[in-house]
């Protein structure tokens, strides 16, 4: 038929919440063992954990202040990241520029 058009699909990757510095980390587990909903699986053995399930993470950051070494870190979605402005110092800013 023609004038149809084709539709394609991108697969987009779930956000990876947590990100491990591999020079730092010692293997012990520990950001494992503080997550409290399991987002993360052993890694190999005396490497740092898989996140296996990094849509459940709550971003709380236990396993951010439970490392001894500061090999993971957490990366907020860019949802998570605005930055909510009272109104009231909006109207302030707009007054002063006029
Ligand atoms: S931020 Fe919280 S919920 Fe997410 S992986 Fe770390 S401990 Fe688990
Ligand atoms: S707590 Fe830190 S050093 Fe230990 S496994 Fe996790 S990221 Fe690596």
């Amino acid at each position: 038929m023609s004038g149809s058009r084709e539709f394609s699909f991108r697969f987009t990757p779930p956000a990876v919440p947590i990100r491990f510095d591999e020079s730092r980390c010692v293997g012990c587990n520990r950001c494992l063992e503080a997550c409290m909903i399991d987002v993360m699986l052993p890694g190999e053995a005396g490497k740092h954990p898989v996140a296996a399930y990094p849509d459940e993470c709550w971003y709380c950051g236990c396993c951010v202040m439970e490392c001894p070494t500061g090999a993971i870190s957490l990366h907020h979605p860019l949802m998570n990241q605005t930055r909510w402005v009272e109104k009231a110092s909006l109207l302030k800013h707009r007054e002063e520029e006029t």
